[in-house]
């Protein structure tokens, strides 16, 4: 028999990574819970499926919605009513998993969707996304699935979404490129995207092949130079210290990110330019010794956050700020993991970079009024910039 799941990617071409299926909930052994922190919007189905049970449940049910929001009601914490001391969900445990709303059933995974087409990854979030994530090392692929029949999105924008899958396509072989260092493949990435985003807005998509062309070749870049000298470093000290006060602005899931921002400035970002780039040279010293996958951990970082995203500007037409989303989520997380290799006396382990991510997506990517915050601040963040003071171990082989 079907899942509910698996009706809903019925009649459809469907995306998925290739690490899909080793995704296995920790349940009560999860370093966290997806079910805290935020809201949990309950589908109307379920909504009125819940207000059918009678006896001991439906009591508790009743008490436990909010039912002119739609939302489960929270304990202190913002842990979900029905979440138990050992971190276990009463009414999966009650009434079984088909009882669980649709945000539960699907959670970790996040699907997008476009004329024909559904792409599911599996959130950041989860910490058991994470790890699987941040200890692989092979490149990730995607794999598609076929199923007759579509369902009608209205004026969608085909032209402008099938340009949009070329060139993601394009700037996924280019991060995937290991024979360039992450930053390099990085600003090959904001490039393009630059490229793309300018045809978009005078209206010439259609010149976007050769473009991609020139790219497949390796000849594109931004009109930024590569410099392996300390200026980068000390125009990435500024940069970040606005970054981290746009952070400050958006909304606040979890009351300890704020302490995570905290942590970071004051470990990072309180001294002068020049202590900063030192800092910076050691940890970048240090990285490349004793943690070269972060390496890859970034590739893979970039991957996910441009397969996730990149497309949706088929809606929103803004496919720069996306890449620079992107490359600046890399690059927060990388600063919090300086701060946290400052205070752990100069050491990092991958639990530190597992858990460091899991708690940037949270804080972002839940969110759509921070996720569509962020991609506003890119879009007045110049692509050179950006792509400027995103690494710091020179020198470069450009
Ligand atoms: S965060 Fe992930 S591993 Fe943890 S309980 Fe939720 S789905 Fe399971």
């Amino acid at each position: 028999m079907s899942t509910d799941f698996e009706r809903m990617l019925s009649d459809m071409r469907y995306t998925i990574p290739d690490y899909y299926q080793h995704f296995r909930c920790a349940a009560d052994r999860c370093e966290d819970t997806c079910c805290a922190g935020w809201q949990i919007a309950i589908d109307g189905r379920s909504l009125r499926r819940y207000a059918r049970i009678r006896g001991r449940m439906g009591r508790k049910l009743r008490k436990s919605i909010h039912w002119n929001r739609a939302v489960f009601r929270q304990k202190e914490g913002k842990r979900c009513a029905f979440l138990d001391e050992d971190n276990l969900c009463h009414m999966y445990a009650e009434l079984g998993k088909n009882s669980l709303c649709r945000t539960c059933r699907l959670y970790p995974r996040h699907i997008e969707e476009f004329e024909g087409v559904r792409e599911i990854t599996l959130s950041l979030s989860c910490p058991a996304v994470a790890k699987i994530l941040m200890n692989r090392r092979e490149p990730v692929a995607y794999l598609s699935y076929e199923k007759e029949g579509e369902e009608s999105y209205g004026d969608f924008d085909l032209l402008l979404y099938s340009v949009l899958a070329d060139a993601r396509e394009v700037v996924l072989d280019l991060l995937k490129n290991r024979a360039l260092p992450v930053e390099q493949r990085e600003e090959q990435m904001l490039s393009l995207a630059d490229a793309v985003q300018k045809r978009h807005t005078d209206g010439m998509l259609f010149s976007c092949q050769e473009l991609f062309c020139a790219y497949g070749n390796g000849e594109g870049t931004l009109a930024a130079a590569w410099e392996a000298d300390g200026r980068r470093i000390r125009a990435r000290l500024p940069f970040m210290m606005k970054l981290f006060s746009c952070l400050d602005t958006l909304e606040l899931l979890l009351e300890d990110w704020k302490n995570c921002l905290d942590e970071t400035r004051a470990f990072l970002h309180m001294g002068t330019a020049d202590s900063y780039a030192g800092i910076c040279l050691e940890f970048g010293t240090w990285l490349k010794e004793r943690m070269p996958e972060w390496e890859i951990q970034a590739e893979q970082l970039l991957v996910y956050f441009i397969f996730t995203y990149f497309c949706g500007a088929a809606y929103d037409g803004r496919i720069s700020a996306k890449a620079k989303l992107a490359a600046v989520s890399r690059m927060v997380i990388e600063e919090m993991l300086m701060a946290r290799w400052m205070k752990n006396e100069k050491m990092l382990d991958s639990e530190d970079v597992i858990e460091t991510v899991y708690r940037y997506s949270r804080e972002i990517e839940h969110s759509d009024k921070n996720l569509e915050r962020m991609e506003r601040i890119m879009e007045i963040v110049p692509a050179n910039l950006t792509s400027y003071v995103s690494g710091f171990v020179p020198p470069y082989t450009v």
